[in-house]
C-alpha cells in the first residue's frame, strides 16, 4: 500500500503528527506544491527573499527526509492537479496534509477531496491547541482577543511530538529532482536561513544563549536587526519550527532560569498568533473582503499612484520609505515597521487595506495567511481591534522609535526614488476573492 503526504506549512520531521500518521505505510511519497495561487490585488509571484527562505526550507526539508531513506518530489503544479495525476499513477491508497488555514487553501483542499477516490485526512500540528481543545465552536469563536486570551491561556499545551525514527521508502519508480536553488543571497541585514535546523539555532540562540526573552518587553518595538524580538516567524510560518516546539523551549526557559513579564509577554504573542490562525479558520473569505469580518463599509479608494509611492518607498513620509525598502530588500520588517507601513496605506493615502496585504504578502519572508489579514484587517478597522482601527502619528511614531533618524538613513527614507509606476499596481483590478 502506497500512501502520499502532501507537506504545505508544515516543512518539518519533529511534531508533525501528519507525517507520523503515514510512518507505518508500506511506501510513502512525500510531496510539495509550490504555492501557486492566482494574481490578486495585481499582483503575482512571490519576492526574490520569500523564494529563497522557501526554497532553503525544502531543500532542508529533503535533505532531513533522505536521511530516513525518503525524499521530498517538489512540484510547481497546483496541487488539485499534481496530487489527483500522482495518485493514479502509483495507486496511492491514502493521502495525509496538515491542516493550515487560508480560503484559496481550504478551495484547494476541498477541490481535491471531490475529484479523489481514496481517502484525504487533514492533521492538526500547526497550532498551540487543537480544535477540539478551543472552548466552544469555531463558529462562536470570540471576535476579539482579549476574551480569547483569558479561556486559552489557562489550556494545557501538549507537549511536542518527536520525529519518526524511520519512514517507509518512496515508490520505486519515483525520480527526486534536484531542488532549485535561489540566486538570491539573504540580506547582509537580515542573514536567516530556511529549514529545521535554522530554525532551532536560532530558538536557542535568542532564547537561551543571548536570553534575548528576558527583557523582549522592552525590546520588541525595534525596528531593525535580530535582537529586539525572537525573529521566529519566518520558521513558524514555514512550519520548520512547530508553535509547540517554541512553546516548550519557553516553558522550559521559565521553569529553569527566569519567568516574568517578558517571558509571559512572548507567550501572548503566540497566542496571538492562534488567535489569527482561527480566526482564518472561521472566517473563510471574509478574511480577504474590503469590509472585512465585521462587514463593516468603507469609503476606501484604489489610487494607483499612491500605491505604486507606497510600493517603492517614495512617500512624504521618510521612515515608511525606509521601513519598504527594508521589505523589498530583506523580505522583513518588524512588528512596530509593520504596524506604521499599513497605518499609512489606510489612513495617510484612504487605500484599499488589501492591496498592501497582498504586496505584504509577496515580499515578506514569514507570510502567514492568518496572521498577514488579520493584521491588516485590525488596522484598518474591519477586524479585530476594539478601537475600530489604529491611525499613527508618523513623527511621533518616528521620535519615539526612530529618534536619531539612524534606521531611515540607513534604508534611504530620505531618498526615495525617482517615481515611476509598477506595472503590478497600475491598473485597478477585479477582486478575485471576491467571487
Ligand atoms: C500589517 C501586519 C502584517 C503582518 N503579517 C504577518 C505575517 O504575514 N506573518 C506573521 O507571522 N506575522 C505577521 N504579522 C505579525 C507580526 O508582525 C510578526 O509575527 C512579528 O513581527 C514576527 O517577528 P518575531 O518572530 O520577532 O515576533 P515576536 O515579537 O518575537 O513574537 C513571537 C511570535 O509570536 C507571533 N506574533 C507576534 N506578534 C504577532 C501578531 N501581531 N500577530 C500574529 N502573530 C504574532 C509570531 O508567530 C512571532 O514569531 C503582521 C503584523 C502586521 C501589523
Amino acid at each position: 500500500m502506497t500512501e502520499l503526504y502532501l507537506f504545505r506549512t508544515d516543512l518539518r520531521l519533529a511534531d508533525n503528527p501528519g507525517l507520523l500518521a503515514h510512518a507505518q505505510a508500506d511506501s510513502l511519497l512525500c510531496v510539495y506544491c509550490w504555492p501557486s495561487s492566482p494574481p490578486w490585488c495585481n499582483l503575482t509571484g512571490v519576492g526574490a527573499q520569500r523564494e529563497r527562505f522557501l526554497q532553503e526550507s525544502l531543500q532542508a526539508l529533503h535533505e532531513e527526509l533522505r536521511a530516513l531513506g525518503q525524499g521530498l518530489l517538489v512540484l510547481k503544479t497546483d496541487p488539485r492537479i499534481a496530487v489527483v495525476q500522482l495518485v493514479q499513477q502509483f495507486a496511492i491508497t491514502r493521502v495525509g496534509t496538515s491542516a493550515t488555514p487560508g480560503y484559496y487553501e481550504e478551495q484547494q483542499l476541498r477541490s481535491i477531496m471531490e475529484r479523489l477516490e481514496v481517502p484525504l485526512e487533514i492533521y492538526a500540528g500547526n497550532t498551540l491547541f487543537e480544535e477540539r481543545q478551543l472552548p466552544g465552536e469555531l463558529k462562536s469563536l470570540p471576535r476579539q482577543f482579549t476574551p480569547f486570551k483569558k479561556q486559552l491561556e489557562v489550556v494545557t499545551v501538549s507537549a511536542p511530538l518527536p520525529a519518526p525514527r524511520q519512514l517507509p521508502r518512496p515508490p520505486k519508480s519515483v525520480r527526486f529532482r534536484a531542488q532549485p536553488v535561489s540566486n538570491a543571497l539573504p540580506h547582509p541585514t537580515f542573514p536567516v536561513r530556511g529549514g529545521s535546523d535554522e530554525g532551532q539555532r536560532r530558538l536557542r540562540h535568542w532564547m537561551v544563549e543571548r536570553r534575548g526573552v528576558v527583557d523582549y518587553k522592552q525590546t520588541r518595538n525595534y525596528l531593525d536587526g535580530l535582537d529586539g524580538s525572537s525573529v521566529l516567524s519566518p520558521w513558524l510560518a514555514t512550519g520548520a519550527l512547530s508553535v509547540r516546539q517554541v512553546a516548550q523551549q519557553l516553558f522550559a526557559f521559565e521553569e529553569e532560569d527566569l519567568s516574568n513579564g517578558s517571558t509571559r509577554w512572548l507567550f501572548q504573542e503566540l497566542l496571538w498568533r492562534e488567535f489569527f490562525y482561527w480566526r482564518a479558520m472561521a472566517d473563510g473569505a471574509h478574511l480577504f473582503r474590503l469590509a472585512g469580518i465585521l462587514g463593516k463599509k468603507q469609503l476606501r479608494t484604489f489610487e494607483a499612484r499612491d500605491f505604486a509611492r507606497w510600493c517603492q518607498g517614495d512617500t512624504d513620509c521618510p521612515l515608511v520609505n525606509a521601513l519598504m525598502h527594508q521589505l523589498v530588500a530583506s523580505g522583513w520588517m518588524t512588528n512596530r515597521g509593520r504596524q506604521i507601513a499599513a497605518s499609512y496605506l489606510v489612513n495617510e493615502f484612504n487605500h484599499d487595506w488589501r492591496y498592501g496585504a497582498a504586496f505584504f504578502e509577496k515580499y515578506l519572508i514569514d507570510y502567514d495567511v492568518g496572521s498577514n489579514y488579520g493584521n491588516w484587517q485590525y488596522i484598518a478597522g474591519v477586524g479585530t481591534d476594539p478601537r475600530g482601527g489604529r491611525h499613527f502619528n508618523q513623527n511621533r511614531q518616528a521620535q519615539l522609535y526612530d529618534p536619531h533618524g539612524l534606521f531611515t538613513a540607513k534604508w534611504n527614507g530620505d531618498q526615495p526614488k525617482q517615481p515611476r509606476y509598477i506595472n503590478d499596481a497600475a491598473d485597478c483590478p477585479l477582486d478575485k476573492r471576491d467571487a
